[in-house]
């Protein structure tokens, strides 16, 4: 199969091939054309497999469609893979010109918010800053939001997120939300998160 076979459209399989992606990995290929009809899902899926393409393109694709500031979130536990899947969906949508912006902690606010002034598309966060943001930078609001994804949600509930997501989770809109999680492991703070923020979400895993 391709990227074309999925249903991606051709500027996002474009970037793929530029960026050495010859065939979707086995992740790639259940999740995209369940995401591209719109469902939630649960991906239980290892750094390597190719997830964040598989959460990025389907993303990618309904921003192409409809494009809008503040379109997606997607909550990451640590800086650094914070920056790598920022990068990866810029390579990835290089071809349809997509702002993306990176709030982490441990970094000064001020540019931060100064970057959210131009009303990025997607934004890739650690959750502590992320909820800084919403609680204090002046015009900032994610009302609008269409995606939400939460990267590693294991590791997100071991470093004691829970609490910070369960706020983010309040302030975020529901409806016409879709909303992807993925995880190495299952445990029950994973499914207590799935209960509180996916709606009949089909579980994909590698
Ligand atoms: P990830 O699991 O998202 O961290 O991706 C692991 C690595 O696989 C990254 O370096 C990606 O650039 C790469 N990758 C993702 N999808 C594909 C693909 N379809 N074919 C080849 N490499 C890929």
């Amino acid at each position: 199969k391709t990227f074309k076979d999925l249903g991606v459209i051709d500027p996002l399989c474009e970037a793929c091939v530029a960026l050495g992606y010859k065939a979707p990995t086995p992740i790639q290929t259940e999740a995209i054309p369940l995401a591209l009809q719109g469902r939630d899902l649960i991906g239980l899926a290892e750094t390597g497999s190719g997830k964040t393409a598989a959460f990025s393109l389907p993303i990618l694709q309904a921003l192409m469609d409809k494009p809008q500031s503040f379109h997606s979130l997607v909550l990451a536990p640590t800086r650094e893979l914070a920056y790598q899947i920022s990068q990866a969906i810029e390579a990835m949508g290089s071809l349809i010109s997509v702002r993306c912006t990176v709030l982490v902690g441990g970094m000064d606010m001020i540019p931060q918010s100064i970057s959210l002034g131009k009303k990025p598309h997607i934004i890739v966060a650690t959750p502590g800053r992320l909820l800084d943001h919403l609680e204090n930078t002046k015009g900032f609001n994610l009302r609008g939001l269409k995606y939400l994804v939460m990267d590693e949600a294991d590791r997100l509930l071991d470093l004691d997120f829970g609490p910070i997501l369960d706020k983010i989770l309040k302030i975020l809109p529901r409806d016409g939300r879709r909303t992807y999680l993925f995880s190495a492991t299952m445990s029950s703070k994973v499914e207590s998160l799935q209960r509180a923020s996916l709606s009949n979400p089909l579980r994909v895993s590698v």
